[in-house]
């Protein structure tokens, strides 16, 4: 019995139900990674695949430890996995689900496939906590709002056990396929960009876990009231970890008593709390799959959006806008490939309704810069702020930048470290768009900015 486990986004050696069952019933495994590069490059951004090489290379020396070798292979998904299974007559395959839109398509094309030739395919989903087809509102349709899923979901919930790597020795057979060179997948001459990346983060399974032991005893006792913070370590910092399968939410959840009747800290339910916002992007996704570049309320299609935006779009990239607490937050993305959650909220709220720059311009940007970049949060992200997505922000709520400055960075303890020019913007409390030449002024008025938002969002609603 010769059995292939095949990698994509659940880059770990733990938690795998993929590999665990597989040496359960197998006696002889091979480990694979296939590199489809137009799959790979329709679904990660550039900063994705940074993380991804860096990623595979961590997950390659980890099964060497183990005797184990990870074959990296080029080519066309189905084709080369199938050409491999009929060419070394693997008897069955598998897999954990790998939840973007276009993955999902290629691994029930992958399922027929092996079926027409009688492989067996086994497939597992640990991306999300709960199958996101299971879960009906009382109406038996899928819920639309946060809280009463929240609820839901705790009601019903039950810990799943978590994996241990198999302590059994693995027999192992090598495919002998020319190994795909993985600095190919992201090439560092050619993107000296990311070179700053490593700085700051380490990829990888091992990592992923360091990471959440900090955070569990040096934040996760003030979450609720520190995570608003941009300047405060005050989150886990786990989302690239998370978007690539190195650690899994049954990994984390599993290190809290979290069931119906168990009373939390307000810090730890916070934590889960947000943990559940990205199962809901991805219930979402899963239930309206065309959010992925379209409003989940399709009345904000006929929104109407400024149409030469270039300059303002190129300046809200590069950080130029004016506004410090935006050009802090979009300078921390450039240089880190991460940027806080409240900035996140605050960079996008001045996108959509100060720029009044559609919101998928925005989710762009993101996806091909951020490290996390995650499809089904990404989207979500986007609609929650511009006021179009499932129980968003009421479009009558529009962030002011320069409060929230104040609010959740009192100190410009955040601007002053991502702004090498600080002294040159002009006091936000003060402004002056017509005196001190040398100072630097935001691009469009908010006041205005809002009101003009304001009008044509009253004309859809
Ligand atoms: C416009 C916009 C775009 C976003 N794009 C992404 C993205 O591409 N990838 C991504 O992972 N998150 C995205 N988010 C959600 C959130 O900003 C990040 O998950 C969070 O900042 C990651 O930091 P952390 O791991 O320290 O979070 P923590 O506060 O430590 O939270 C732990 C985990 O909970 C989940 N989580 C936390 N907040 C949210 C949230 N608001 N929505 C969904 N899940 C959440 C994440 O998986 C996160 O890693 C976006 C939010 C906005 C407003």
């Amino acid at each position: 019995m010769r059995s292939l486990v095949l990698f994509s986004n659940d880059l770990r050696l733990n938690d795998n139900d993929a590999i665990n069952n597989a040496v359960e019933n197998h006696k002889e495994l091979s480990f694979l990674f296939v590199f489809d590069k137009d799959l790979y490059q329709n679904t990660h951004g550039s900063a994705n695949m940074w993380w991804l090489k860096e990623s595979l290379t961590e997950l390659r020396s980890k099964l060497k430890e183990k005797d184990i070798e990870l074959h990296i292979v080029e080519g066309d998904y189905i084709k080369k996995i199938i050409q491999l299974v009929a060419k070394h007559k693997f008897d069955s395959v598998f897999l954990n689900q790998n939840k973007h839109p276009e993955f999902i398509k290629k691994e029930e094309e992958l399922s027929k496939e092996l079926t027409k030739i009688n492989v067996r395919f086994y497939s597992y989903n640990k991306t999300n906590l709960q199958d996101p087809k299971t879960i009906l509102n009382k109406s038996l349709e899928p819920y639309k709002v946060y809280s009463p899923f929240y609820k839901h979901c705790k009601s019903i919930y039950h810990q799943k056990n978590v994996l241990i790597f198999p302590r059994k020795k693995i027999n192992t057979y090598n495919i002998n396929e020319k190994n795909f060179e993985i600095d190919n997948i992201f090439n560092l001459q050619d993107n000296k960009w990311a070179n700053k990346f490593s700085k700051y983060w380490k990829p990888g399974e091992t990592s992923a876990h360091k990471k959440l032991k900090v955070f569990y005893e040096k934040s996760l006792s003030n979450y609720k009231e520190i995570r608003d913070f941009p300047a405060t370590n005050g989150t886990s910092k786990i989302s690239p970890h998370l978007r690539f399968g190195e650690i899994t939410t049954n990994q984390i959840i599993s290190n809290f008593n979290f069931h119906e009747n168990h009373i939390l800290s307000k810090h730890e339910e916070h934590y889960i709390k947000e943990l559940y916002w990205r199962e809901f992007s991805y219930y979402i996704l899963s239930h309206f799959p065309y959010v992925v570049n379209k409003p989940f309320n399709k009345k904000y299609e006929k929104f109407q959006w400024e149409k030469n935006y270039s300059d303002n779009l190129a300046k809200w990239k590069n950080g130029r806008t004016g506004i410090k607490i935006v050009d802090a937050a979009m300078k921390e993305l450039w240089e880190t490939g991460w940027m806080h959650n409240r900035t996140r909220m605050i960079t996008a709220s001045f996108l959509t309704k100060n720029l009044l720059i559609p919101w998928q311009e925005g989710e762009k940007w993101f996806r091909d810069t951020l490290l996390d970049a995650d499809i089904a949060n990404n989207v979500m992200g986007w609609q929650w702020v511009s006021g179009c997505g499932t129980d968003a922000a009421p479009y009558f709520r529009i962030f002011n930048p320069l409060l929230q400055e104040k609010k959740f960075d009192p100190d410009n303890e955040y601007t002053k470290k991502w702004l090498k020019d600080f002294e040159l913007y002009e006091d936000g409390e003060n402004q002056d768009l017509f005196c001190n030449p040398d100072k630097i002024k935001p691009i469009v008025d908010l006041s205005t900015s809002r009101n003009k938002a304001l009008e044509r969002f009253s004309k859809i609603k």
